[in-house]
């Protein structure tokens, strides 16, 4: 029950992992919240559809990792977690490699057996690059794996994925990668890592029990009216969307997926791969029945193309480069000013935050508004 004036305490504006949790915490508070979203379903980027029995990540492959307990027991109060562990291959001039860059990737690279002959081709590659500070993702990638992996690895996929060249990214962007000197093809290192048995919807809507979601309703197109009937606004879109690109628009990169149902049941043997070569126009084929050990005759593929973003596409990256950056404080330092507006999420905190990082961001909101309650 609401003690002001208004029909809400908080607007909630996108019902992603970080509108369903603050909505989830708030209403634990005893507040009244409204969720809205323009698209036809909620979930945000995890979002899944069932096509014929298969959790299908309609947006794109989604392996849920943390190292930190709390966000793990959380998640799962809601649904819970398989054992998935992601160990994806990438293609690159028809040979296939282990990732993320460990003792099987150097086997395959350069046929060595033991960590000793391993670490000495990487150094006598890596000696030409021992930048103090590197400068961009390529610097980062050179001095971290050296040349031979760079190659054969890196540089075309990240080139493609991002469409700027390595050298003009982020070097943070390739320490999400981890280098081992074992035979683990573990891409994470983290503590827990799974997915939701029965798919990301079953955490959205467990989220989401018992709240008011209204689809189909983009914020912008009445935002005297959502002003109007909550006390407070927690967005989730593009921040520079909510300030009318005052500052100009930040750059995103944006996706095309394309699914295909196909007759056979199993396509390539593994939920992700990745296609390194730049004459291919897409990233990688994920192949989703793997995510949760199905046993279907058959099977359902997405492939994923990297695409230039432009006004009215969904921007799915946030390019943290210098210039964005620079630009993306302008926009900071204006949301740090609202009284009534609460940026949370992706896009507007313009991060390149995985699932367990946007959880963490709104339970840390959500703890500092509401410091009496308890998970
Ligand atoms: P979103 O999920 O984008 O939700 C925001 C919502 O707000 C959307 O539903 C949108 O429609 C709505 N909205 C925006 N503007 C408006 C408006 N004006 N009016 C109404 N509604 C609006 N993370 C991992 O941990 N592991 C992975 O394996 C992983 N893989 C990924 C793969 C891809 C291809 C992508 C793109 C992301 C991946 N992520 C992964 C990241 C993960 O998707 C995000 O961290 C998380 O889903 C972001 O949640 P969010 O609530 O911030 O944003
Ligand atoms: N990357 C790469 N080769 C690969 C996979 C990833 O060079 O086969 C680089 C690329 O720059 C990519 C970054 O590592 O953008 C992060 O990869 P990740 O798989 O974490 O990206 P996401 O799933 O968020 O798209």
């Amino acid at each position: 029950m609401k003690a002001t004036g208004k029909d809400y305490d908080f607007l909630i504006v996108g019902s992603g992992l970080y509108g369903a949790t603050f909505a989830h915490m708030a209403t634990k508070a005893g507040k009244k919240c409204l969720v809205i979203d323009k698209r036809k379903h909620k979930g945000g980027n995890v979002y899944c559809t069932d096509i014929d029995g298969i959790n299908v990540h309609t947006y794109g492959a989604h392996i849920f990792h943390t190292n930190d307990q709390h966000i793990w027991d959380f998640v799962n109060s809601f649904v819970p977690f398989n054992r998935f562990t992601n160990s994806p291959v990438s293609i690159s001039k028809g040979k296939l490699y282990n990732l993320p860059f460990n003792m099987n990737t150097f086997y395959q690279l350069w046929n060595v057996t033991t960590p000793e002959q391993a670490k000495k081709k990487i150094e006598a590659q890596t000696a030409a690059h021992q930048y103090a500070q590197p400068a961009n993702l390529e610097e980062q990638a050179l001095k971290l794996v050296g040349d031979d992996v760079y190659n054969t690895l890196i540089k075309e996929y990240t080139e493609k994925q991002w469409g700027k060249k390595a050298s003009e990214l982020p070097a943070f962007i390739i320490k999400r990668l981890p280098l081992r000197f074992t035979f683990d093809n573990n891409y994470f290192t983290d503590k827990y890592q799974g997915i939701p048995i029965g798919g990301y919807n079953l955490l959205v809507d467990g989220l989401l029990e018992g709240i008011e979601v209204k689809l189909e309703q983009d914020f912008f197109t009445d935002r005297d009216y959502y002003f109007s009937i909550a006390e407070k606004i927690v967005y989730t879109g593009p921040i520079d969307a909510f300030y009318n690109n005052c500052f100009g628009a930040l750059e995103y990169r944006s996706l095309e997926f394309k699914h295909e149902v196909l007759p056979q049941e199993n396509f390539q043997g593994n939920a992700v791969v990745n296609y390194n070569d730049a004459t291919v126009p897409y990233t990688r084929i994920i192949e989703h029945k793997h995510f949760e050990f199905g046993t279907q005759a058959h099977t359902v593929i997405t492939y994923e193309y990297p695409k230039t973003w432009k006004p009215g596409m969904e921007s799915y990256y946030p390019i943290n480069d210098e210039m964005n950056m620079r630009r993306f404080k302008e926009y900071e330092t204006l949301a740090n000013n609202e009284t009534n507006v609460i940026f949370g999420g992706r896009m507007a905190e313009y991060r390149y935050y995985d699932m367990h990082q946007v959880i963490g961001s709104a339970l840390a909101k959500t703890g500092r508004l509401f410091p009496d309650l308890s998970l």
